[in-house]
């Protein structure tokens, strides 16, 4: 599945499922932009060793993913965009009628209103290439729900919902647009709620990630990030060109429950 010569944005890809998806692009042979919205040096370092482990260029571009002009200028400065991951995400735990509108607006704004500015701006691009690839990282909550997280579940839903509208709306043009929904995979996103659900339920973090976490995945194992970037990767290739406006969970069978 060779991805030369395609060039590929992934937003929020300094870490976890983002960083995970960008190497296996990058492996697969495609360039590759790198993002997140602080600019460390650690980014910058992160991008030269991925360009020299896989042979390929790597950039990093900065742009915060919760201001509509910031994503759209991030498709601008890339030059290219070929392959358009959106992955940048948050999240946050909250009763709904507790729940913080500022954090709600920015899991609004980074989770669902970034992949609108950067399609938007993306898909012109792949127009005039005469191909193009979208990949939404939605969630196992984009198609199912939990409580105390209704912002992020209707933003996963929104992008699934997205997801089918652009897929028909670029059907004719070579364009592919699909969303992988993951279940749980051992990210910082992921490893930051462990401490407070084990404070809230007086358990250890073992016994959290055992008893709270893989107990809604039948797997009974974590997703890696490097199944998420090889399932990028297949929706990319030639053998998924017929594949678009679907969701492909990668989630060990939860949402199969
Ligand atoms: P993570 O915290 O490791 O990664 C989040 C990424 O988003 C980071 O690279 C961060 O820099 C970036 N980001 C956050 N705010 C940003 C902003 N304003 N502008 C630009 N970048 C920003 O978490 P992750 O688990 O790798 O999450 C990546 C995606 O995968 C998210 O969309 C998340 O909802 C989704 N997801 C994760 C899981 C999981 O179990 N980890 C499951 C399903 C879906």
């Amino acid at each position: 599945m060779s991805l030369k010569g395609k060039t590929a944005v992934v937003t929020g890809s300094n870490s976890g499922i983002g960083l995970g998806v960008a190497r296996e692009l990058a492996r697969a042979g495609a360039s590759v932009v790198l993002n997140s919205f602080t600019d460390r040096d650690e980014d910058h370092q992160l991008a030269s060793d991925m360009a020299k482990e896989f042979g390929v260029e790597v950039r990093y571009i900065q742009a915060d993913m919760s201001k509509g002009d910031e994503c759209r200028a991030l498709i601008e400065k890339a030059g290219a965009c070929d392959i358009l991951v959106n992955n940048a995400g948050i999240q946050h735990v909250s009763p709904i009628d507790e729940f913080p509108v500022e954090k709600w607006d920015a899991i609004i704004a980074i989770n669902l209103n970034s992949a609108f500015h950067t399609t938007a701006a993306a898909l012109p691009m792949m127009r005039k290439a005469g191909w193009g690839r979208v990949v939404n990282v939605a969630s196992a909550h984009g198609l199912t729900a939990s409580p105390f997280k209704s912002a992020y579940v209707a933003a996963k839903h929104g992008i699934v919902g997205m997801t089918k509208t652009v897929a028909l709306e670029t059907a004719k043009e070579q364009i592919t647009c699909n969303a992988i929904c993951p279940g749980y995979v051992k990210t910082p996103l992921v490893e930051a709620q462990i401490p407070d659900t084990a404070a809230k339920y007086n358990m250890s973090e073992e016994e959290v990630i055992e008893k709270v976490i893989l107990e809604r995945q039948p797997s009974k194992e974590f997703a890696t990030t490097e199944q998420i970037g090889g399932t990028a990767v297949f929706l990319c290739s030639d053998a998924a060109a017929q594949i678009t406006g679907t969701t492909i969970s990668v989630d060990g069978g939860w949402t199969a429950l």
